[in-house]
Formats: C-alpha cells, structure tokens, sequence
C-alpha cells in the first residue's frame, strides 16, 4: 500500500493509478516498503491503486493481485530498518504501464479500502505473537547476563532497579500475552470488523512492552547490547520500525479514542 510521495497511513491518500484501457487495467505508481518480495518463493503481490478519483473517498481504490515477474514492476532497492537489511526485503517497487486483466482484481472495483481492514487483522495478531516472543527472550538474556555480570562488588541482577526491570517485564509481557488470546479469541467468536479495536489495542500495548523491554534488556548488556554479538540490537530495530509499519502508533490511539468518544458521546 504505502507510497514514498504521500502519508500512507491515510490509505485514502494512496495515489498509484490503476486506469482502464480496454479489457486491461494499466497501474503506474510508486510503493515503497513492500515487505517479503525477496522472499524467494514469493510470487504474487497484493497492491492498492486509485481507480475512481471523484468516488467516495473510501471506494476509490481497489486492490489488486500482481505477479512479481509482470513486466512494469521493477525493484527499484531494498531497504533498511536502521541500516539492518532484512532477508525477504521491504523494497521500493516502480510500476511503470504494468498491465493487468480483471482477473487481477481481488473482491469488486472500488472495494480496496474494506479490503485492506479486513486483511490487516489476522496479520497483525501474528506480529504481536512474534513480538511477545521476542520480548520474552529479551528478558530470558536480560536475567542470564544480569546473574553473570559483576560490578561493585555484586552481580548486576541483585541491583534494585534491574529486578524492578525484570519483574516490569514479567508482568507486562504477561498482561500482553493475555490481551493477544483474547483478541484472537474475539476474532474467531464476532469477527474481524467488530474486533478491530481490539486490535488497535494490541498492536499499541505489545509494542510498548516489546520496546520496553528491549530497550531495558540491551541497557544490562552495556555496550555488547548494541553490538551484533547479540539479537537485542536487530530485534529493537524491527520492535521500533514496527510502530510505523502496520500503521503508526497514532493513527491506532485516534481509532482508540474514537471508539471511546463514541461510547460517552454528549449531545451538544
Ligand atoms: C519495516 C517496515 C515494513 C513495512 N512493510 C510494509 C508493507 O509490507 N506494506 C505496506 O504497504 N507498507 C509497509 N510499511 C509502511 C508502513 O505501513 C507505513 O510507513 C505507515 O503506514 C506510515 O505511513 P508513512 O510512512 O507514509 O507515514 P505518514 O503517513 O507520512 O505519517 C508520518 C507520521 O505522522 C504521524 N501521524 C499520522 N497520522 C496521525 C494522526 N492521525 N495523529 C497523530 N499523528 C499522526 C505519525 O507519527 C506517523 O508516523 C512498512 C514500514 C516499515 C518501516
């Protein structure tokens, strides 16, 4: 979805043109971090064009499934997360006269947006899945290096403001575990629509906790914390990019607070 030349996270702002031309489609644009496309098995993308530029301003987009090999679509670089590169590339694609047939479009013309919300939900209850994992090994070597490190005299895990860490962590992470079940648990009992807030909710608490607690983690390990000799460095940066990715923190507090408005709205 996202585009380097407008601010993606108001999909509605998304600008690359999808504009009819016989039987075919022809999408010309500019995406950029579009995650997993250097994964070697990767064969199709999903992508989001403007097809209706005067319709409403939820239905003038539609999605779209392109092969990666059509012709048009060129990776233009992969890019980084605070200079770390990731295997399966989040890459800035150009699409230049890429033709498409209908059979390309997913669900109905104009139907990208309600597309993009249902499909995000799933993925981002397994982003917090692996965030909880990650932060919980980030508190396994916070206790491990923490017992093994001495300074004045004791190890670093008998001072009071590591063990407050370590037991913030514990509970946090805890908590956070809990709210991702039952999200999930909501998802499958009333579905992803009616889910969405919780949603929200989790993808802002998670990270939190995730940053928390990585942060924490590569404080005890001193300067071995930012150096490659250990997870902690690559994971905080993929923690700290993930509260951009999947919609910035923001935009999940403004759907949050909505809701809650909504809920105690007084009548002026
Ligand atoms: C590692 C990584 C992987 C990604 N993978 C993908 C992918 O696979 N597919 C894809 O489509 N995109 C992907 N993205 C892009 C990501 O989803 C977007 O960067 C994100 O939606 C924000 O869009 P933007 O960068 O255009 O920021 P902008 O829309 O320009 O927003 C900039 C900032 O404005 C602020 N802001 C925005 N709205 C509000 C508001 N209502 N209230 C207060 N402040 C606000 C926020 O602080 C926000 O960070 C990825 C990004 C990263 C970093």
């Amino acid at each position: 979805m996202t585009e380097p030349a407008v601010a993606s996270s108001d999909a509605s702002n998304l600008a690359m043109t999808a504009e009819r031309d016989g039987d075919s489609w022809i999408l010309d644009g500019r995406k950029w971090y579009v995650s997993g496309v250097l994964h070697p098995r990767c064969r199709y993308m999903m992508t989001v064009a403007h097809t209706d530029p005067d319709g409403p301003r939820h239905g003038r987009h539609t999605q779209f499934i392109v092969p990666v090999d059509t012709p048009g679509v060129t990776v233009v670089r992969n890019l980084p997360k605070f200079g770390y590169f990731d295997a399966d590339g989040h890459v800035e694609l150009a699409f230049d006269q890429v033709r498409l047939g209908d059979d390309a479009v997913l669900g109905r013309v104009g139907g990208g947006f309600a597309i993009g919300q249902a499909r995000l939900g799933p993925a981002r209850v397994q982003h917090c899945m692996r965030l909880i994992g990650m932060a919980e090994q980030a508190l396994r070597l916070m206790c491990e290096r923490s017992q093994s490190r001495e300074t004045f005299g004791a190890p670093v895990s008998t001072r009071a403001n590591v063990m407050d860490w370590i037991a913030e962590a514990r509970i946090d992470i805890d908590a956070a575990r809990l709210t991702v079940l039952r999200t999930a648990w909501l998802m499958d009992r009333q579905g992803d629509k009616a889910s969405a807030p919780e949603m929200s909710k989790i993808k802002v608490q998670i990270l939190r906790t995730a940053t928390t607690v990585l942060d924490r983690a590569i404080q005890v390990f001193g300067a071995a914390g930012v150096s490659d000799d250990t997870p902690l460095a690559r994971w905080y940066a993929t923690v700290r990019s993930l509260r951009i990715a999947d919609g910035p923190d923001e935009v999940h507090l403004m759907a949050i607070a909505r809701r809650e408005l909504r809920r105690h709205e007084v009548s002026s």
